[in-house]
C-alpha cells in the first residue's frame, strides 16, 4: 500500500460521507481492525477489558507508520488511501476518510506504539485531542493501538454504552465479520487475558469450521460463480443450518461486510419453498466486483451500499444460489428445482418474437412530465412568481440541477421519482384515478404456486396503482398495462419484487397499502446512473 498520509482536498472532503462514527466500543474496534487490515497486516490481535469500555488494544504487524507521520495519522481528513477525487471511484482499502483515528483520540486517551521497520520504534499518546510527545520505543514491525477513558469527557455519549456484556457481544460481532471475510489473516481475540477466540491462518471453510464447529462441515455447500464483471464465492448452508433468526449471514463486497437488505432478500428468495417466512439459512459470501460498479460512499460507517447495476447483482446472485441448491440435489433430496426455474415465459403464450415484447418506451413521458412535476412542486412551495426555470442538468446521471432568481435547487433524481410514483400510488390505493398506459405487447407473468396465491391476494392492489394485471389460466397472469409514469421497463421483476416485499414484510402488516406503494416506487423510479 502506499504509506504516506496527506491531508486530503476540501473537494475531496466535501466528497465523502463524513460525520462521527464513534458510537461505542465496537465502531472503535471496526475502524482500528480496518486500519490494521488495509497496513497489510497477516496477524492481528485484539484483546478488549469490560466489553471495552475499560480499554480495546488492537496490535498488528503490518506497515507501521513513519515517526514524522504519526501526528498526520491523527490529523483529521489525513489520509495514506486516497489522494484525488478520482481514488473514490476505485477505492480498494476498507478506510479511506482519514477520520477515524482522530475521532477516536478525540473522545478518549489513545497511546500508540508504531514501528515501519524492525529497528526503530516511536510511541506517544494523545489525550484530549493534544498529541504527546513522540518517544523512542520497541517493538517489531508493525502498530499497536490503546483506547482507554472512551467517553469520560463526554458522559451524554457515555450514557448509550450499554452493558459490557452486550458491548461485548457487539464486538464480537464485528469481529466475526472480519474472520471470515480474511480467513487468511492470524487472529487473536480476548477479554481480560481470557482468549475467546485463537485463529491460525485458514481456507475459508477451515476458518468457518473454526467458528461455528466442525459439525457445519456436511450441510455447507461450496458456491462459486463468474459473470461478466462480477465473481462470489463462498458457502451457503443446505436446511440443516435453517435458523429461526438471523445472525449466521455474512455478505462481503471485495471483502468488506455489507449491509445489503436487498441481496439477504434476493438469498432467501433463492431458497424459494425450501424455507419459509421467519427461517434464515447460513451463508458467508463475498461478492467481488470492480469498486466502479458500486459506491460505499454512502454512509460515514461504511457499511451501506449502492450497486450501479443492482438488477445485475441480484439476477446473478439468485442464479448462482439457485445453482448451488439444485446441485446439491443429494443433500437435499425433497427440492424439486425445475417447478421453481421458469418464471417467466414471454414468448410461447403469446407467440410473438421476444424483441417486441420487452420494449416499452417510458423514458420520453419521464421527461416531459415526471421531473417537471416535481419542480412544480417545489416551486409552488414558495412564491411562484419569484422564480423563473432557466434550464435543467443533470449531473453525474445523479441529480438534477436548475437555477432559480435567488439560487439553485439540487433534486436526487431517484428520490425524486420514488416520490412522484409513491404518492400516484396512494392515491390510487385510495381509490382515486390513477393513469394507466396500455401495453402494447402485453406481457404474460407464470409464477411459481406460492407467489400466484400472493399475487391474486394482491391482485386488487396493483391494479390501483396503474397496473392491469388479468387471469390467465394456470399460475399466469398477463400485464395489459402499467402505470404511466413509471420509468423501469422492467414490470415483471417489479411484480416480483411487490410479491417479495410482502412475503418478507408479512400479511399481519396493517399499512400494507403504503408497503406496496414504497416497494414499487422504489423499484420503478429512475436510479441514480440512469441518463434522462
Ligand atoms: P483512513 O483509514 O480512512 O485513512 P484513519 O484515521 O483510520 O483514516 O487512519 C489515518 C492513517 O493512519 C491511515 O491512512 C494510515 O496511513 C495510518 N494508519 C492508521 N492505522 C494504521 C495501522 N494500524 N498501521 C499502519 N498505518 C496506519
Ligand atoms: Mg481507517
Amino acid at each position: 500500500m502506499r504509506n504516506n498520509i496527506n491531508i486530503i482536498s476540501s473537494d475531496i472532503i466535501n466528497k465523502i460521507a463524513a460525520g462521527e462514527v464513534i458510537e461505542r466500543p465496537s465502531s472503535i474496534v471496526k475502524e482500528l481492525i480496518e486500519n490494521s487490515i488495509d497496513a497489510g497486516s497477516t496477524e492481528i490481535h485484539i484483546s478488549i477489558d469490560k466489553g471495552g469500555i475499560e480499554s480495546i488494544i488492537v496490535k498488528d504487524n503490518g506497515c507501521g507508520i513513519e515517526s514524522e507521520q504519526i501526528d498526520l495519522a491523527f490529523t483529521k481528513h489525513a489520509t495514506s488511501k486516497i489522494s484525488k477525487i478520482s481514488d473514490l471511484d476505485a477505492i480498494s482499502t476498507l478506510g479511506f476518510r482519514g477520520e477515524a483515528l482522530t475521532s477516536i483520540a478525540h473522545v478518549s486517551h489513545t497511546s500508540i506504539c508504531t514501528a515501519s521497520n524492525d529497528n526503530q520504534a516511536y510511541e506517544t499518546t494523545i489525550k484530549e485531542g493534544q498529541i504527546g510527545k513522540i518517544k523512542i520505543a520497541a517493538r517489531p514491525r508493525g502498530t499497536t493501538i490503546i483506547v482507554k477513558k472512551l467517553f469520560d469527557n463526554f458522559p451524554a455519549r457515555k450514557k448509550f454504552i450499554k452493558t459490557p456484556e452486550s458491548e461485548q457481544i457487539a464486538i464480537t460481532r464485528v469481529m466475526k465479520n472480519f474472520f471470515l471475510s480474511y480467513p487468511e489473516i492470524a487472529f487473536t481475540y480476548s477479554n481480560r487475558n481470557k482468549k475467546i477466540y485463537q485463529l491460525s491462518k485458514n481456507t475459508l471453510i477451515g476458518r468457518i469450521l473454526d467458528i461455528f464447529g466442525s459439525n457445519y462441515k456436511s450441510p455447507l455447500i461450496r458456491v462459486s460463480n463468474e459473470r461478466k464483471g462480477y465473481s462470489v464465492d463462498g458457502y451457503i448452508g443446505n436446511l440443516d443450518l435453517i435458523k429461526k433468526r438471523t445472525g449466521e449471514q455474512f455478505l462481503f463486497v471485495n471483502n468488506r461486510h455489507v449491509d445489503s437488505k436487498m441481496i439477504n432478500h434476493t438469498i432467501y428468495r433463492s431458497y424459494s419453498s425450501l424455507i419459509q417466512r421467519g427461517e434464515y439459512p447460513f451463508f458467508v459470501l463475498n461478492i467481488n466486483l470492480s469498486p466502479s460498479l458500486y459506491d460505499i460512499n454512502v454512509h460515514p460507517s461504511k457499511k451501506e451500499i449502492r450497486f450501479k447495476e443492482e438488477w445485475r447483482v441480484n439476477q446473478f446472485i439468485k442464479d448462482t444460489i439457485k445453482k448451488a441448491l439444485s446441485n446439491s440435489l443429494d443433500v437435499i433430496p425433497s427440492y424439486t428445482f425445475t417447478s421453481n426455474e421458469k418464471k417467466v415465459d414471454l414468448s410461447e403464450n403469446l407467440n410473438l418474437p421476444e424483441k417486441q415484447l420487452s420494449y416499452i418506451d417510458t423514458d420520453s413521458l419521464l421527461k416531459s412530465n415526471a421531473i417537471n412535476e416535481q419542480i412544480d412542486d417545489i416551486l409552488n412551495e414558495g412564491n411562484k412568481a419569484e422564480f423563473e426555470i432557466d434550464s435543467i442538468w443533470q449531473i453525474e446521471n445523479k441529480y438534477l440541477i436548475t437555477k432559480l432568481n435567488d439560487g439553485i435547487v439540487i433534486i436526487d433524481q431517484h428520490v425524486a421519482h420514488e416520490r412522484i410514483l409513491y404518492d400516484a400510488a396512494i392515491k390510487g390505493l385510495q381509490n382515486m384515478d390513477v393513469e394507466s398506459q396500455t401495453a402494447l405487447f402485453p406481457k404474460s407473468l407464470h409464477l411459481p404456486n406460492d407467489d400466484y396465491q400472493i399475487l391474486i391476494e394482491l391482485l386488487p392492489y396493483i391494479n390501483k396503482i396503474g397496473f392491469k394485471l388479468r387471469e390467465f389460466g394456470e399460475n399466469t397472469v398477463i400485464i395489459e398495462g402499467v402505470p404511466t409514469y413509471m420509468k423501469n421497463d422492467d414490470e415483471i421483476s417489479i411484480i416480483n419484487d411487490i410479491i417479495s416485499g410482502y412475503e418478507t414484510y408479512g400479511k399481519e402488516d396493517l399499512e400494507i397499502q403504503d408497503k406496496i406503494a414504497a416497494n414499487y416506487s422504489c423499484k420503478a423510479a429512475v436510479k441514480a446512473g440512469d441518463a434522462l
